[in-house]
């Protein structure tokens, strides 16, 4: 029953091509799980399908046991943060983070939800700035409490530290675990980084060419690779 993220069976084709074959994998509650391979492997596609932006072209997901494969992305109630923020410019970081929250909150719990996102992401005092005014870190900060707000079933993010300078990566990436603990919220990362797959995740699932080579825990995937591709992309062998 700590199986939160149930995916069984997922295919996806685009035209002849297809692009997911048979991924099958259980994804615990409050686990950092990330997706790691390289490009083209397929990676987006399925962040995709789980954000309910695009669809399966056959199996499952499930949620605790609800079904979630055809529920419209308003009613699936995940967050999602891309690769470059999208934040929008000629909001404030407060408007930004409240954009997506119900319009029958009262101003009271919106101003205490808001309170709550700021000090988790650290954020405080900064909600009246606009985007522009923020380094790269504080606006993926902004991405990650706009994407909390809607208190998600799960969160999905797509390369998040890929658009930051290196120097900034493992601190701004150790930042990101530490909100997400902090949350108790499942994420599910997209990255082809390995190094970054195996300092943040506590689960990893690796996919190749459409399938999942190995899913396991890091330490695992790297003492024990299963195949050569894993060996090499993955493990202690380079
Ligand atoms: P990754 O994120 O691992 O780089 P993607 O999921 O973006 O991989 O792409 C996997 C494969 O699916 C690639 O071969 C890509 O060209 C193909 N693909 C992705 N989206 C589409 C689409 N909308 N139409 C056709 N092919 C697509």
């Amino acid at each position: 029953m700590n199986d939160s993220l149930e995916i069984r069976h997922l295919y996806k084709t685009f035209g002849q091509t297809e692009v997911l074959k048979d991924i099958d994998v259980s994804i615990n509650e409050g686990s950092f799980t990330c997706i790691l391979g390289p490009s083209g492997s397929g990676k987006t596609t399925l962040l995709m399908i789980l954000a309910g932006l695009e669809e399966a072209s056959d199996g499952e997901i499930f949620y605790h046991g609800e079904n979630l494969t055809d529920l419209p992305l308003e009613k699936r109630r995940v967050g999602i943060v891309f690769q470059h923020y999208a934040l929008f410019p000629n909001l404030t970081v407060r408007e930004n983070i409240l954009f997506g929250v119900k319009n029958n909150l009262t101003a009271k719990e919106k101003d205490e939800k808001l309170a709550r996102l700021l000090d988790l992401t650290h954020l405080a005092g900064l909600e009246n700035r606009y985007p522009a005014e923020l380094s790269g870190g504080q606006q993926q900060r902004v991405a990650i409490a706009r994407a909390l707000a809607i208190n998600p079933r799960f969160l999905l993010l797509d390369e998040p530290l890929s658009a930051l300078d290196p120097a900034n990566r493992s601190r701004i990436g150790r930042e990101l675990r530490e909100i997400q603990k902090k949350a108790g919220v499942t994420c599910v990362m997209v990255t082809h980084d390995r190094t970054e797959a195996l300092a943040l995740s506590d689960y990893l699932i690796i996919l190749n060419n459409g399938r999942i080579e190995q899913a396991g825990a890091p330490a695992e995937i790297y003492d024990r690779p299963k195949s050569a591709f894993v060996a090499t992309f993955a493990g202690g062998m380079n």
